[in-house]
């Protein structure tokens, strides 16, 4: 060697800059979880309260009430509800983004689930006088591990959505198993509508938070703007997503891709003919 070259850089400022990008980082976590944590405790006390409004309202409807005091109660009922499931999607929504929220692993049939599930939301459907069918024949296999009231609640936002934005036509759910391997199935699940559609530039921040398509729909068809965002978070933790195909005025779909795995109860069911 006769000679070499070196270089040298001062990365003090650098090394600063990095510990604060790394505070500022670990001081923004802590404030998530610490904003998680009052939530869960606000959320906590207010439920209480408020369940027990709701217990008092729907005593008070058995009562013998005029028409004008019964619609005053059910208003009030009406009220104290969507309070309610707003305290409880702000939960959620904090659990999550703090990281905080788990998902169960229980053995549970998805085809029966399903059944169930659009058995309940049959009622609502029909209260609008919109039909809703469930096929899921496609589905011999349905014996799976996950957590099916999580799998529920996003069922129950999509197709809750369905019956709010049809007035006319019919909302189908369509069940079917794409793929599966030794230990694991991924099943896809559509609910279909003939409702108002949505915008194609609307499309891209209809998962954001408190994410509405029209502003003015609010007064129109309630809500609050957390249901999506909910869901789409719920089934990403389930190692899925949900897909949305629509056209303005025709109607919407959207489909929830989820794996699940195979519950061993499944391979526990010997076939007939072997008996
Ligand atoms: P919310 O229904 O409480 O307003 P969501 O997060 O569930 O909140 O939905 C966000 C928005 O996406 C809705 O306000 C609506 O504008 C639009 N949207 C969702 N589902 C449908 C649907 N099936 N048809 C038309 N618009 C929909």
């Amino acid at each position: 060697i006769t000679g070499y070259i070196s270089i040298r850089t001062d990365i003090t400022e650098k090394k600063k800059q990095f510990q604060k990008l790394i505070e500022t980082n670990v001081v923004a976590k802590s404030a998530v979880v610490a904003k998680s944590q009052f939530l869960a405790a606000m959320s906590h006390e207010i439920r209480t309260p408020m369940n027990g409004v709701i217990g008092m309202l729907e005593l008070m409807l058995d009562d013998k009430l005029d028409t004008q005091q019964k619609k005053r109660v059910q208003i009030a009922l009406s009220s104290s509800k969507s309070l309610l499931n707003l305290i409880n999607d702000i939960l959620d929504l904090s659990k999550i983004e703090a990281g905080k929220l788990e998902i169960e692993s229980i053995d549970f049939d998805l085809k029966k689930m399903l059944e169930e599930f659009t058995q309940f939301m049959r009622f609502q459907a029909e209260e609008k006088n919109l039909t809703l069918s469930l096929n899921c024949s496609e589905m011999n296999e349905s014996m799976v591990v996950g957590d099916s009231s999580r799998l529920r609640q996003i069922l129950t936002n999509i197709a809750g959505n369905a019956i709010k934005f049809t007035q006319q036509g019919e909302i189908n759910i369509h069940g079917e198993l794409i793929s599966h391997s030794d230990k694991r199935w991924q099943f896809k699940l559509s609910i279909s509508d003939t409702g108002i559609g949505i915008p194609a530039d609307k499309m891209a921040s209809l998962f954001d938070v408190f994410s509405q398509v029209d502003i003015s729909n609010t007064r129109k068809y309630g809500g609050t703007g957390l249901g999506l965002a909910i869901s789409q978070r719920l089934a990403k933790l389930m190692h899925g997503e949900i897909i949305v195909r629509s056209e303005e005025g025709k109607g919407s779909c959207f489909t929830c891709v989820i794996e699940l795995d195979k519950s061993t109860k499944a391979l526990e069911i010997t076939p007939i003919d072997q008996m």
